[in-house]
């Protein structure tokens, strides 16, 4: 009995464990030789969205600047003098931001998206702040009218055809 209350268990019992996982696949990699996988729904820093003719769609219109709940974005515009917008700087803090993608999801024209680049880290923390665009004319939307705006058009026209047959 006494012999039983020293016989190294747990010694058995550890080395049972390690040869059974001798043999498990591998859950890890060896980064950075072998790259992960990462998901497609997976979101990292905040990029420009380019069209393929590489046009960005930047309106300047500072929602995102307003949504961002920790105040890294910061849009300098300058008004033109016929109302246009040109951007000069489109400043992001990329080392404060959590990733939550609430400036993509507020931004009327898709002009920016989260990326799928995760090799984000610097030693230098000035590396972690940079302009996504710089001195170019905004964006302007093809105008539509408005649903008001019709309907008045087609009672307007309507009322003249009237006229005219009378
Ligand atoms: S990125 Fe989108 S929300 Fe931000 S200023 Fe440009 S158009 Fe507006
Ligand atoms: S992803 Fe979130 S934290 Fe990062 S810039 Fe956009 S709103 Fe701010």
């Amino acid at each position: 009995m006494f012999l039983f209350r020293w016989f190294p268990s747990g010694m058995f019992r550890s080395l049972g464990v390690a040869f059974k996982n001798l043999f498990r696949r591998s859950i890890t990699i060896r980064y950075p030789h072998v790259r992960a996988h990462i998901p497609e729904r997976a979101r990292w820093a905040v990029e420009i969205n380019y069209d393929e003719d590489g046009m960005h769609r930047c309106t300047a219109c500072r929602i995102c600047e307003k949504e961002c709940p920790n105040h890294l974005i910061d849009i300098d515009v300058a008004l033109g003098e016929d109302r246009s917008r040109h951007i000069k700087r489109w400043y992001y803090r990329r080392g404060g931001c959590m990733m939550c993608g609430l400036c993509v999801e507020a931004c009327p024209t898709d002009a920016i998206k989260m990326g799928h680049d995760y090799e984000l880290a610097h030693a230098n923390p000035d590396l972690l702040e940079y302009d996504l665009l710089t001195d170019v004319a905004a964006y302007k939307r093809a105008r539509t009218p408005r649903p008001a705006d019709t309907a008045a058009t087609q009672s307007q026209n309507q009322r003249g055809e009237s006229n005219r047959d009378a």
